[in-house]
């Protein structure tokens, strides 16, 4: 299928990252799962909520220190390289994508990026180190450097709105490809589950890998269950 495509898209979720050591928000004991979301609407209007989103941040961040891409996003990376997929469209705020070798402009983020900060108001990034040094010198996070503004980790939380490029180029990529290729998605969490049955609609050959059934695999033309590295290992070059 690969080589009778024109363009592949490429889809990643969580899935991708367990064998980076990352635990998928929806299996038995994920720590996602042990607090209840901070919605967006409470980050905004609630210091304590704000202290509460960063002190868990930095706990999660603590935990999974130091992992590296899998087989999976290296298979992936590999795809990218040889000039088959134009970019992965992914819904991990891990940047493990960039750390398998992906420029930038080569991977798009649904949900934001979980390894910088971003003030609210003016969008000034900020390094993860100093919001840390500072939270931990003052148990407040401080504002933003530029414009006093407040600052979230540049990821999408619930009730916060979709980035606008970023579903854009999705968009874009989705109906141009004739293969869309899902890895380690449960494709439950929308909008970015809609992607792979759009490209299905559109005439886009629907391949697959995830340990478990989904809600498209009765749409896919192939359904892999299995490890991802065991499958996208072989693109590794
Ligand atoms: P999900 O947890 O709902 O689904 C992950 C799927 O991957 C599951 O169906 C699981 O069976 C499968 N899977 C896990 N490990 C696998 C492996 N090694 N091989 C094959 N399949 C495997 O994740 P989702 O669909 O991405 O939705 C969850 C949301 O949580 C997303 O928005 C995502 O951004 C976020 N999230 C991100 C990370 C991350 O960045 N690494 C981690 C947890 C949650």
């Amino acid at each position: 299928m690969i080589q009778d495509a024109r363009i592949v898209a490429g889809f990643t979720g969580a899935g991708i990252s367990t064998e980076s050591g990352i635990p998928d928000f929806r299996s038995p004991d994920s720590p996602w799962m042990r607090h209840k979301p901070i919605s967006f609407d409470l980050f905004l209007q609630s210091a304590d909520a704000r202290r509460e989103a960063w002190r868990r941040k930095f706990a999660m961040d603590d935990l999974y220190r130091g992992a590296r891409p899998s087989l999976g996003h290296l298979g992936f990376a590999s795809l990218v390289a040889a000039g088959r997929m134009p970019a992965v469209i992914t819904q991990n705020i891990d940047g493990l994508h960039q750390e398998s070798g992906l420029d930038p402009d080569q991977v798009i983020e649904l949900h934001g990026n979980g390894t910088y900060a971003k003030c609210l108001a003016c969008g000034g990034r900020h390094e993860l180190d100093w919001v840390r040094r500072c939270f931990d010198a003052d148990r407040e996070p401080p504002d933003c450097r530029m414009c006093g503004g407040i600052l979230k980790a540049a990821t999408i939380s619930f009730g916060q709105a979709m980035p606008e490029g970023p579903m854009r180029r999705a968009q874009k990529l989705t109906a141009s490809c004739d293969l869309f290729m899902v890895a380690g998605s449960s494709l439950v969490v929308y909008p970015a589950a809609a992607f792979p049955a759009f490209a299905k609609e559109n005439g886009a050959r629907l391949v697959i890998v995830n340990r478990e059934p989904t809600p498209l695999d009765g749409a896919a033309d192939l359904v892999i269950h299995a490890e991802i590295g065991s499958v996208l290992s072989v693109f590794v070059s």
